[in-house]
């Protein structure tokens, strides 16, 4: 059980872009103003941020998608600045919950538990 916030997405986004253009480093994507850039020019812009300190806007300004920086509860389906991700069993995806989620999922297993 981990708990995300925006620095840990942040800190994310340059792993994540890389495993999803793992096998298209050379595909292009083109930006909204019209420019072809490969998926690797946007990984290199990426790692030259200082992810410790840089803002969301400055990854979304590169990526051109707030997706990348969006952390979704995957209960209500609301983007929230913190999230509870609770580990899959054997390597599975886990599952990404909001604490208002978790608040509402606590209050109705101790009534169940009355
Ligand atoms: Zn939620």
């Amino acid at each position: 059980m981990r708990l995300i916030d925006k620095r840990t997405v942040i800190k994310s986004v340059p792993r994540r872009w890389r495993e999803q253009y793992r096998d298209r480093r050379w595909a292009t994507v083109t930006t909204k103003h019209g420019l072809d850039i490969s998926a690797d020019a946007i990984y290199r812009q990426l790692q030259a941020l200082d992810l410790d300190t840089c803002s969301e806007q400055e990854v979304i300004a590169i990526v051109e998608n707030s997706s990348w920086t969006t952390i979704l509860c995957e209960a209500c389906e609301k983007s929230v600045e913190h999230a509870i991700l609770i580990d899959g069993e054997g390597g599975t995806t886990g599952v990404l919950i909001c604490p208002r989620c978790i608040g509402k999922a606590t209050k109705f297993l101790q009534r169940g538990m009355r």
